[in-house]
């Protein structure tokens, strides 16, 4: 059965925590963690979860990129679960995005990331993937991957003026991209 998780928040000890690579794949456990992050996400109207954020301290997240009410203008896709992922090789344009957090409800702010990054990982059969991402999709993994390391999007900021309520995101910015 799958399952809601929790989903813990700034100030659990357990989000600072470097997660563990997992070396089972096949794992029944695993494989449970993964179909109830991947409901969890979706129920929560993210496009994004990492392990570590219900209490999991592994190297495995969900991008779940597509258009809700927290994230308007996201581009569509199938959830795919990313195990042990790496970042090969990064496009030296770096973007301010405005991104939120399941972990850090509330809050917005505006994060420099890649523009583009090469990256693989392990699918949820074990098999290895390449992919180049950009743009959104991009932003998600870099922010997905911060977990993974004990980090969260405020350690990313370059100033607290970037930062802003998710009331006044809704009323100043969102409107604007719409
Ligand atoms: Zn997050």
């Amino acid at each position: 059965m799958t399952e809601l998780l929790p989903i813990i928040q700034l100030g659990n000890p357990i989000l600072r925590q470097k997660a563990k690579l997992i070396d089972n794949i096949e794992d029944e456990n695993i494989q449970k963690l993964i179909d109830d992050l991947v409901a969890t996400v979706s129920k929560s109207n993210g496009v994004g979860i990492a392990a570590p954020q219900v209490a999991e301290s592994y190297r495995l997240f969900i991008v779940a990129s597509h258009p809700n009410a927290r994230y308007p203008n996201a581009p569509e896709m199938e959830p795919t679960a990313m195990i042990n992922p790496r970042i090969i090789a990064h496009s030296s344009e770096v973007v301010k995005g405005w991104e939120g957090c399941l972990s850090v409800p509330g809050i917005r702010g505006l994060v420099p990331r890649y523009e583009s990054i090469e990256i693989q990982y392990r699918d949820s059969h074990g098999k290895l993937q390449k992919q180049q991402l950009t743009d959104f999709v991009a932003r998600i993994f870099q922010h997905e991957y911060d977990h993974l390391d004990g980090m969260v999007f405020l350690d990313r900021v370059e100033s607290t003026l970037d930062l802003i309520t998710e009331q006044e995101y809704q009323q100043q910015i969102s409107k604007k991209n719409a």
